[in-house]
């Protein structure tokens, strides 16, 4: 009886006193200043940041658990606004809508899930896929899947023959007639339903492909899809269940009509104009740019058979093209915000789009700031994400170098912390 009491005396007392985790941060990356602090302690209590401390503090309570980052960079937990969970480029990609049911898109989706969450993205944006995102996002905001914290545009839309239209490249019988509910419009009255029907699906944002495409069987790669009423249809019915839209572009005219049409960023940006770059400024719409995926498409088409043929030529043409208008837009005050297309390139190597951006001409910290306080913003988590601040998500990673020194730690992330639990040391 004795010990049944001490037992429930001990457990009601852990229940009482929550546990606080104590992080001793060698460095620590203020991304609202921009700058870096060296000794401090990040104090962790559930899924919060408690406080931020200057020097190494030791717990008082021996509940308390203590981690030691003394020699690491530690830094908010990443986000990547473009991102597309439920597949992995492979030769065979164009083959498996003909052969994967949802079930084996969702075990496929849950271990890139996995893979994104360990390089230290703890939050994305995907940005289209056939649906099952939903369900991804929801199994890991109930702790039943391992991942990062998604927000998902659902199915991306597309005019027919556009770079999102699904049955692109089929024989005609297999092409059918797919409609708003499939994510394809042709008229306003379509895209008001398209995005009501992506809003009843769940998703949380909307994507439109507003220019042709490097991965989809057309011929053309930029051209303009849609017109500046149906995007403002589209913005217009988004902002009333609350959502903004990404506009997938390539050419610079589908980019302009985007941009007018009151998209809030724009994806891939690759033949920006600088007339462009300024209308984005106007407007404060922001640029993904997705150099990885650029660089990983280009690689790819070199190698005989693995895109179909009609893809190779608009992979040569504009993959190698976004780093350098990255760094244009980057020279002219276009707003950045981080962004990868992972899944058009293994997921987990996320990471390498910093390499890309520093090697273009934006300073280490400022990429940095681009994948935390910049993209916390644009998903209106900025009082929740991005920063490592009191009352704030405990998304929490650490590099075993400094980025400022080496911008390629940022691929090797060594801890990860999301919502206060250790994911990976
Ligand atoms: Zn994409």
């Amino acid at each position: 009886m004795k010990i049944l009491l001490t037992t429930f005396t001990l457990l009601f007392t852990f229940l009482l006193s929550a546990q606080s985790t104590y992080l001793h941060c060698g460095k620590l990356i203020d991304t609202k200043k921009g700058e870096i602090q060296k000794e401090m302690t990040i104090i962790v209590t559930d899924d919060k940041i408690l406080d931020v401390k200057s020097g190494y503090i030791n717990p008082k309570s021996a509940e308390d658990q203590v981690i030691d980052l003394k020699s690491k960079t530690v830094m908010p937990g990443l986000i990547d606004m473009h991102v597309h969970l439920e597949g992995e480029m492979n030769p065979k990609r164009y083959i498996q809508p003909f052969v994967l049911n949802d079930a084996d898109i969702a075990y496929n989706a849950q271990v890139y899930a996995k893979s994104t969450l360990m390089a230290g993205f703890t939050t994305v944006r995907d940005l289209g896929g056939t649906g099952v995102n939903v369900s991804l996002r929801n199994a890991i905001n109930q702790g039943k899947v391992i991942g990062p914290r998604i927000f998902t545009s659902e199915k991306s839309l597309a005019t027919t023959g556009g770079h999102a239209d699904p049955t692109n490249g089929r024989r005609k019988e297999l092409m059918g007639n797919p409609g708003p509910k499939d994510g394809v419009i042709n008229s306003i009255e379509e895209a008001r339903k398209a995005v009501r029907q992506r809003y009843k699906n769940g998703a949380d944002l909307i994507k439109i492909t507003a220019t042709g495409g490097v991965l989809s069987v057309a011929k053309n790669g930029q051209n303009p899809q849609f017109t500046v009423e149906e995007i403002k249809a589209i913005t217009e019915t988004a902002k009333d269940y609350g959502m903004h839209v990404a506009a997938h572009a390539h050419g610079d005219e589908g980019m302009q009509r985007a941009i007018l049409g009151g998209v809030k960023t724009i994806e891939h940006g690759t033949m920006m104009s600088e007339k462009t770059m300024d209308l984005m400024k106007k407007h404060d719409v922001y640029y993904v740019p997705t150099i990885t995926a650029g660089k990983s498409v280009e690689e790819n088409a070199k190698i005989k058979g693995y895109f179909p043929d009609i893809i190779v030529p608009k992979a040569l043409a504009i993959g190698p093209k976004i780093q350098s208008t990255f760094g244009k837009a980057y020279n002219k005050g276009v707003g950045i915000a981080f962004g990868t297309d992972a899944g058009v390139f293994n997921h987990g190597e996320n990471g390498k789009e910093f390499g890309y951006m520093v090697e273009a001409g934006m300073p280490a910290l400022e990429a940095i700031q681009s994948a935390t306080i910049t993209n916390a913003k644009l998903l209106n988590m900025e009082n929740e994400i991005g920063q490592i601040t009191t009352g704030f998500i405990a998304d929490i990673v650490a590099t075993d170098d400094d980025p400022t020194e080496n911008i390629k730690t940022m691929e090797n992330i060594y801890f990860v912390m999301k919502d206060g639990k250790v994911i990976k040391n």
